[in-house]
């Protein structure tokens, strides 16, 4: 159907003073397949099934919100990544997108690595049976106790974020009597959004140790004294939700000049290089990520293009996506409730769930597209607003979207791409009650994190 033939869509949007709007696809009923997760589709009824199961049954077992997690995609994704940077490279997993014991055996599985960045993300990857030799611990701020049980441990790598740190985590490894792996992460001077990267507004953040100035050299010349330490390469994360290879490929090219100045004043060639994770994903269909493949691409030719140039023997790349994995991979499952027009600006679509759920898109303005999933319809397209029940008015879901002007209470709307960083983000506010991570395959659907309850809420209260 046109646009024109929707007079309500195009006319409620010219209202609209700040952000900008999606006009309505051409049939609000279709799903954009880079949007949603791989097996999901419509049965013969216009319902949405995940994994071979319509979304009627599973809010019926599990209950709404509810996040259904695609587990062939998400098995899938990991082997495209690993495929993509081949036997040469490796590929961790950034476990804050999300993580939990099923993840990190799928993880296994499918042979890929693991970052973590808290006490409690390394303890979820070693009750899962994850080696701690494919570990890496980051984090800006990490405790004596975290540094004391991630070398205990014996994980694969730390990677150290400040001068402070390099003495910390050199004593100890000593104490313990261990020599411990560890990248140092430096920030290259470049600083990457969605479409853009910035090359200056970059030092001015908590994360690494700065390029410039020679500082990540000093970093380097302290951590080759220090007997606790094995440095085995250097690190660099420029930013997330990134489209552009540009930013990256910058990255590289400085992390590789930075190696070249090693292997100069030290003589020695540091084996790895990391430039983290970042890559973008779909959220709506405006959005147009890059394939692993073709990051992989991208990547290896400047590295090793680089290297050549400096005469540098071509180090092993690793790379740390999270969103890339997780995030296509799951949809949030609401039942609508209260449907409020307002009277020539929009309409407000509220859900069972909202900002305890999804912070995303009060963090970051971030944006999410929306589908009438319990069936089809036919109905004139209407511009939404999709809000939640919490006490805030900034409380949104998604900001602008169409939904078919039927909806009605009772419905089942889902959020697509809500893999990454919504059930990790997930709080309490409101003392609502997080909602389970449902993961879906075959036919089959079982519950990986489960649903929190009153009682929950209550046995952390000991006043
Ligand atoms: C957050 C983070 C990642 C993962 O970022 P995504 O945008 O989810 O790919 C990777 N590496 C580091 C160091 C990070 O902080």
């Amino acid at each position: 159907m046109s646009r024109s033939a929707h007079p309500a869509g195009p006319r409620h949007a010219d209202v609209m003073t700040e952000g900008h709007y999606t006009a309505p696809a051409e049939d609000l009923n279709a799903l954009d397949e880079r949007v949603w997760a791989r097996t999901v589709t419509r049965d013969e009824h216009g319902a949405l099934t995940v994994g071979g199961i319509g979304v009627a049954r599973l809010a019926e077992e599990f209950g709404t919100p509810a996040y259904f997690l695609d587990e062939s995609d998400f098995r899938a994704r990991c082997r495209a990544w690993s495929d993509a940077f081949g036997p040469g490279a490796d590929v961790f997993y950034a476990g804050k997108a999300f993580l939990s014991r099923a993840v990190v055996r799928w993880l296994q599985e499918e042979g890929l690595n693991l970052d973590v960045c808290s006490g409690g993300e390394l303890t979820t990857a070693l009750d899962a049976g994850m080696p701690a030799a494919r570990i890496a611990f980051h984090g800006n701020n990490k405790t004596v106790d975290e540094i004391e049980r991630a070398v205990s441990a014996g994980v694969g790598r730390i990677v150290l974020d400040s001068f402070q740190e390099i003495v910390r985590v050199a004593h100890i490894a000593q104490r313990l009597g261990r020599r411990q792996p560890v990248q140092i992460r430096v920030t290259v001077g470049v600083e990457a959004h969605t479409h853009e990267f910035i090359a200056t507004a970059h030092e001015d953040q908590k994360f690494g140790i700065a390029l410039a100035d020679g500082q990540a050299a000093e970093a380097v010349r302290r951590a080759l004294t220090l007997d606790g330490l094995e440095l085995i390469g250097i690190h660099s994360h420029i930013g997330s939700q990134i489209f552009d290879m540009a930013g990256f490929e910058v990255s590289a090219r400085r992390v590789v000049q930075l190696l070249a100045e090693v292997r100069d004043e030290h003589g020695i060639e540091l084996p790895e290089i990391d430039l983290g994770g970042g890559l973008g994903i779909a959220y709506t269909s405006d959005d147009d990520p890059r394939e692993p493949h073709e990051i992989a691409k991208a990547l290896g030719d400047i590295v090793t293009r680089e290297c050549e140039a400096n005469g540098l023997a071509t180090p092993r790349i690793s790379v740390e996506p999270g969103r890339a994995i997780v995030g296509p991979t799951a949809f949030t499952l609401y039942e609508v409730g209260t449907i409020k027009p307002l009277e020539g600006l929009r309409t407000y679509v509220s859900v069972d769930g909202g900002m305890s759920d999804n912070i995303r898109t009060a963090l970051y303005d971030a944006e999410y597209s929306v589908a009438l999933v319990s069936r089809t319809s036919d109905a004139e397209p209407m511009l939404v607003r999709v809000v939640g029940k919490h006490c805030e008015s900034g409380d949104i879901v998604v900001k602008d979207a169409f939904l078919p002007s039927d909806l009605a209470p009772g419905d089942l709307i889902a959020v697509p791409a809500t893999g990454a960083y919504c059930r990790a983000m997930a709080s309490n506010y409101n003392h609502s009650l997080r909602p389970p991570v449902v993961a879906v395959r075959d036919g089959q659907a079982r519950v990986i994190v489960r649903r929190e309850t009153e009682e929950d809420l209550l046995r952390l209260d000991v006043g």
